[in-house]
């Protein structure tokens, strides 16, 4: 695995990973006509839709949740005519973008979501140890300040979702809410957007080798720790 300090040279912008969360998938297609906004010196970031079948049919997938199929079964097992969709198309993503757990796995991967809770936008974690994570959190809410951010962590010894965005070295969801499935508010569409452009110049600093960024902060976890108290509740992610 890499260490603190490495830079992250290659970051994946996913939307779409349930067809209906309509944001992503607006940024995405965006993204992929004109990427000037996501480009940073020195980073490959690659905008990618990964659910295209339940994005054309506008539903949250087509045979099983692919936000939950990133598990070593999954992604081994053998393409026979009647594998899930979702299942086929995790790994093609784990080729693309893995392989999952290894060195030549993409460095970061944002994964575009929707609610319809009215929770604002939210970063979703999932390592507590995951210091560069952390650390561009804190400098996402510094800059959407007075906006609040909040940071949920999902790390739980026998709730293993095996994400979509688990491919990457650092995986991060951003939820952003409240929006009906299927349709989109300018306003959700521009919290996700600034919220990507926020830390998509957090990479850059980091790499630049800001002082600032590069020792572990592990202490910092408490400060968001109290967000994640506040937010006590279940996400469907
Ligand atoms: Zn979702």
């Amino acid at each position: 695995m890499s260490s603190p300090c490495a830079r992250v040279r290659r970051v994946g912008l996913f939307g779409g990973t349930h067809g209906n969360e309509l944001s992503g998938v607006l940024l995405v297609r965006h993204w992929q006509q004109d990427g000037a906004e996501i480009q940073r010196a020195g980073v490959q970031v690659k905008p990618f839709l990964t659910n295209p079948r339940a994005v054309e049919r506008c539903t949250r997938y087509i045979d099983c949740d692919l936000n939950r199929v990133f598990d070593p079964e999954s992604l081994g097992r053998p393409v026979v005519e009647d594998i899930p969709y979702e299942v086929r198309r995790a790994q093609e993503i784990n080729h693309i973008f893995g392989p999952k757990g290894s060195d030549d796995a993409y460095d970061l991967i944002f994964d575009l979501h929707n609610t319809t809770s009215n929770m604002g936008g939210t970063i979703i974690l999932e390592n507590s140890r995951d210091d560069f994570t952390i650390q561009m959190v804190h400098y996402i809410k510094n800059a959407l300040a007075p906006e609040p951010c909040p940071a949920l962590l999902i790390e739980h010894p026998s709730l293993k979702y095996a994400t979509t965005r688990s491919v990457a070295k650092h995986p991060v969801g951003v939820e952003v809410g409240p929006q009906p499935q299927g349709v989109a508010r300018a306003d959700v569409l521009d919290k996700m957007r600034k919220i990507v452009k926020h830390g998509l110049d957090f990479v850059q600093l980091f790499n630049e080798g800001n002082e600032r960024f590069q020792h572990p902060v592990s202490c910092q976890w408490s400060i968001l720790g109290e967000y994640f108290k506040k937010l006590h509740f279940t996400v469907k992610q």
